[in-house]
């Protein structure tokens, strides 16, 4: 059944898709796109339907028709095609078989990079399986090629078994998740499903409907630079307008003082001349209404510094990113029940815990198609000690298949 995982998960690991912040373009990078082209050539391969490349926005989107007569909702499956910010060029990956749960793994040749249970204690839960790791200098890509990985190959048993009965299913994989703009131009009406879930992320049993409100806060400082000699005051010196600036605010409510539930405020770009400073804030809230009152709070910051100058010497640019998708699915809980009831199926353990993040879902649930987030397996990402096993991507894989069972029944 799952004889066609591997290869293709390894396939896509080893072809390079990183995107670039910096970048004006959709997809970010060049190689986005022919990762898209060839993920439309396998789609159409595999016997999907109105296999479809979007160069507006970069989807690979693709239809499996409903083999029911039954009315059944329509259900999409999402990952993304993107890794993140960290070497990818050359992904060498390295299959460790039936893993004993406590050794260590070297990585690359010299030993410099291991997996050791001291440093992840998450390998122990890892015995008896088949794990792929890095060669120690680039990330894997398991963020999110196990997803698409998973997708292909939970498509492929369905077109394979036709006495599972399913809807109508719609596929998407898109680029720049990991650079926070992929989703923004999601075609969300001509994808039309009813639902979908994003495959992505975390070890087995994830399953996610909470992120963050999320926004940014960009700040520049303006000061009056004269002669330090003679600067008596006359001088403004912008970098410690910025600091004074910083200092008033909640000491404790930063990410590395944080969890669960609590937000944040991070300050995580600072640069400045006495003439003039910038700094970055990301503001982090789960709930609305403190997630808005963090705004506040800043806006009245940047009003009650400009009172205290001769003129206005502190500009704003504060701007939303996303928000939390539990406003939107909250509308309709039957389909968390409907990937938990598949999960419990399979015996797999649930594990709902609200996101310290977003997905390309909290964008896509706020585009009219709720989108809960599921697992597909990967552990340490975003760089060089990133694994997964494969037993979690076959785990995935079921999932998705039993989703679309349960739905048709
Ligand atoms: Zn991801």
């Amino acid at each position: 059944m799952y004889s066609n995982l591997l290869p293709r998960f390894l396939k896509y690991v080893k072809t390079e898709t990183r995107s670039n912040p910096m970048s004006t373009t959709t997809p970010s990078t060049q190689t986005q796109v022919a990762f898209a082209h060839e993920l439309a050539k396998e789609l159409t391969d595999l016997g999907m339907q109105d296999v479809y490349y979007n160069e507006e926005n970069g989807f690979v989107t693709a239809t499996l028709p409903s083999n029911t007569d039954k009315e059944v909702r329509s259900i999409g499956f999402i990952a993304h095609m993107d890794t993140a910010d960290f070497n990818a060029v050359n992904v060498n990956p390295q299959i460790v078989e039936n893993y004993d749960g406590h050794s260590t793994i070297q990585l690359d040749k010299d030993g410099k990079y291991t997996l050791n249970t001291v440093d992840f204690p998450n390998l122990k839960n890892y015995a008896g399986q088949t794990l792929i790791t890095t060669d120690g200098t680039t990330l894997l890509g398991a963020d999110d090629k196990s997803g698409i990985a998973e997708i292909m190959t939970a498509m492929e048993i369905l077109i394979k078994n036709p006495d599972i009965k399913h809807g109508k299913i719609r596929v998407a994989f898109g680029p720049d998740e990991e650079i926070g703009v992929g989703a923004d131009k999601f075609d969300a009406k001509g994808f039309d499903v009813d639902f979908a879930y994003t495959m992505d992320g975390g070890p087995v049993g994830e399953l996610q409907f909470e992120t963050f409100n999320a926004a940014q806060a960009d700040l520049t400082f303006h000061g009056k630079n004269v002669h330090p000699g003679t600067a008596k005051d006359t001088m403004i010196n912008a970098i410690q307008m910025a600091i004074d600036f910083q200092n008033e605010f909640p000491q404790e409510e930063v990410p590395e003082h944080t969890e669960g539930y609590e937000g944040f405020y991070h300050l995580h770009g600072f640069t400045g001349t006495p003439e003039e400073a910038q700094m970055s804030y990301i503001i982090r809230d789960h709930d609305r209404e403190k997630f808005e009152a963090r705004k506040q709070f800043i806006v009245d910051l940047v009003a009650k510094f400009n009172a205290k100058y001769d003129q206005e010497r502190v500009e704003l640019n504060l701007f939303d990113q996303y928000y939390n998708m539990r406003e939107v699915i909250e509308k309709d809980m039957s389909i968390v029940e409907l990937a938990k009831n598949a999960m419990e199926e399979l015996a797999i353990v649930p594990v709902i815990e609200p996101v310290r993040g977003g997905t390309d879902g909290s964008k896509i649930s706020y585009l009219g198609i709720p989108t809960p987030n599921i697992f597909a397996g990967g552990e340490n990402m975003h760089g060089r000690f990133e694994f997964v096993s494969l037993q979690a991507m076959q785990k995935a894989t079921d999932v998705i298949v039993k989703i679309a069972e349960l739905n048709a029944k």
